[in-house]
């Protein structure tokens, strides 16, 4: 495989940005990362001109893959050409709010952002805000973007950063839990229940091999939170019109949380993130609140155009019935590969979502111990030697989850099956 643009644009990249990217899980290719040309539905074309089946999408947002339909790239298009934002509001704004508010029964109001860490941060400020209290609970093996609060690891013990740059006195008011242990979620509520302003969690582990709720574990986090006065937040960055269609994860598991912070396909490939949810707390942002909140590029009109017609794309054909039939094709070849061929790994998602973990504890994960342990340098050799050399992307470490588009075909699962055969 040539990649002689790729390196040399590696090389050009690393004197002039830190690490070469501007986000660091792209840098994990070994041993350089390859540069993308262009799109085509479900794959990729670097600057050398090799194709990938890509499962990477963007990390998520491409629900509809790298070809937009006719109406959505006319709609973006047409946006772009009327001049790129103007600081005031646009009636498209109003349409992409109704439209969520319409499909996802929990959002009554909805303020939108420019990524999924801004509407994680901001949801955090507005829980805190609304309540008057102080601590967020979080899941260990949890992702909500790079933000102060829940760049936290340890245990709720214990909390300490786990970057660089946050003080150890933020991290004291953020408490992490195991996903799935309702003792250690009644002992927190025991030990700090005043002072618990929320729980924010994933409603599927995403960042972390894809790891699901046990029955009721949703249930109880809502009950919970209720009896204490804090709120729930479920933070929908990725399952949020992924997982459960347009109701997204929550319609799935039938719990309604105060809160949703979404990210990723709200904004149809273009930067985005929003929170949404009851009225009475929303509202709790400025200018009808005293949260303070505000962005130069918020509700971006081309980002506005790209999102309302990706999901009402999504809602008048059948994006969901695809992604969703590719995704399970996909999870039981694996499952019949991992069998045979390593029976000491886990096949794991729902909905659009795969992984192949390189451990297994039981049947499936239940928390981040779970997955831990996972053999992360077979991984690497695995995927960025024979994955990557027979033209199949995939997330760039062993915890990211991977995704299925629209784009992709019935040929896609094929070939990337007999490479996981060979790989494995
Ligand atoms: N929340 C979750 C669950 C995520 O997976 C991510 C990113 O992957 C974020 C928040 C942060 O979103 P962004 O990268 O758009 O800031």
């Amino acid at each position: 495989m040539n990649e002689d643009n790729s390196r040399e644009l590696y090389d050009r990249a690393l004197s002039v940005m830190p690490g070469g990217v501007n986000s660091a899980v792209r840098a994990a290719i070994e041993p350089y990362p390859f540069f993308v040309q262009k799109g085509d539905g479900g794959h990729v074309i670097d600057a050398d001109g090799n194709r990938y089946v890509d499962w990477v999408l963007g990390l998520g947002p491409l629900l509809l893959g790298h070809d937009l339909p006719e109406p959505v790239q006319a709609r973006i298009q047409r946006k772009a050409s009327e001049g790129p934002m103007y600081g005031t509001p646009t009636e498209i704004e109003v349409d992409l709010a109704e439209f969520v508010v319409r499909h996802v029964p929990s959002v009554e109001k909805i303020r939108f952002v420019n990524s999924g860490t801004e509407a994680t941060t901001s949801a955090v400020r507005l829980a805190r805000g609304y309540t008057g209290r102080n601590k967020i609970v979080v899941n260990q093996g949890g992702y909500h973007g790079a933000q102060e609060s829940t760049l936290v690891e340890g245990d709720a013990e214990n909390p300490r950063p786990s970057s660089a740059g946050v003080p150890q006195s933020f991290a004291e008011h953020t408490l992490p839990v195991p996903f799935n242990d309702e003792e250690a979620v009644r002992e927190v509520f025991e030990e700090h229940g005043d002072d618990i302003a929320a729980v924010l969690t994933e409603p599927i582990l995403g960042n972390y091999g894809i790891v699901q709720p046990e029955d009721g574990y949703h249930e109880f986090l809502r009950d919970i939170t209720a009896e204490h006065g804090s709120l729930l937040i479920f933070d929908e960055v990725i399952t949020g019109f992924r997982v459960g269609g347009l109701g997204c994860a929550q319609s799935e598991f039938g719990v309604t949380p105060d809160l949703t912070t979404f990210g990723k396909i709200i904004g149809g490939g273009f930067p985005v993130g929003a929170i949404g949810g009851r009225a009475e707390i929303v509202e709790n942002f400025t200018p009808s609140g005293d949260v303070f909140q505000a962005g130069t590029f918020s509700g971006h009109p081309v980002t506005m155009a790209a999102g309302l017609e990706t999901l009402k794309f999504a809602a008048e054909n059948d994006v969901y019935d695809h992604v969703n039939g590719i995704g399970e094709q996909l999870r039981t070849g694996l499952e019949e590969i991992v069998a045979e061929q390593a029976p000491e790994y886990t096949v794991a998602g729902t909905d659009s979502m795969f992984k192949v973990i390189f451990t297994r504890d039981g049947e499936a994960p239940k928390n981040a111990a779970d997955v831990k342990n996972a053999e992360t340098d077979r991984w690497r050799r695995i995927f960025w030697g024979k994955m990557k050399e027979q033209g199949v992307f995939l997330s760039q470490n062993q915890f990211e989850c991977q995704f299925v588009s629209y784009g992709h075909t019935e040929e896609d699962v094929e070939r990337t099956l007999e490479a996981y055969k060979e790989a494995l």
